[in-house]
């Protein structure tokens, strides 16, 4: 069933608690975590907790629970101190784009200075 969780899926796995991230926060929809190789001084990863391929199916399904990956990203720069500074919010969709984690997960970045366009 569409949101259901996925058996051969990390995040779904880390949402389990059966591999192990340093969580930040977590809500009753949503789970915050450290990404395992940083890109910045913050890289936080806000994902459902129910299990969809990308953030555009989730939104297409539940889109409060979108809604509260994007809430939560605030909570997360403020929390790190770089909501003033500015921080950017991803959301890679696609092997061609870089998403190598086929479950829905918004990169939160900042505490750099942040190019744009992105590479
Ligand atoms: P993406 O490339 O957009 O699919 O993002 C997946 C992200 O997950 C990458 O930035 C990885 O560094 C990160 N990642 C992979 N495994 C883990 C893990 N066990 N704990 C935390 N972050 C992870
Ligand atoms: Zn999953």
């Amino acid at each position: 069933m569409a949101g259901e969780p996925q058996a051969d899926c990390l995040f779904c796995k880390i949402v389990a608690g059966e591999v192990p991230a340093t969580i930040v926060r977590e809500t009753e929809t949503t789970v915050a975590f450290r990404d395992i190789n940083p890109q910045a001084p913050t890289h936080v990863l806000v994902i459902p907790k129910v299990h969809y391929p990308d953030a555009a199916s989730l939104a297409a399904a539940e889109p409060q629970v979108l809604a509260d990956i994007l809430r939560e990203s605030r909570e997360v720069a403020a929390e790190d101190k770089v909501e003033d500074r500015g921080y950017r919010v991803v959301f890679n969709t696609g092997a061609g784009a870089g998403q190598t984690v086929f479950h829905a997960h918004l990169h939160v970045l900042g505490g750099r200075g942040l190019q744009w366009p992105p590479g």
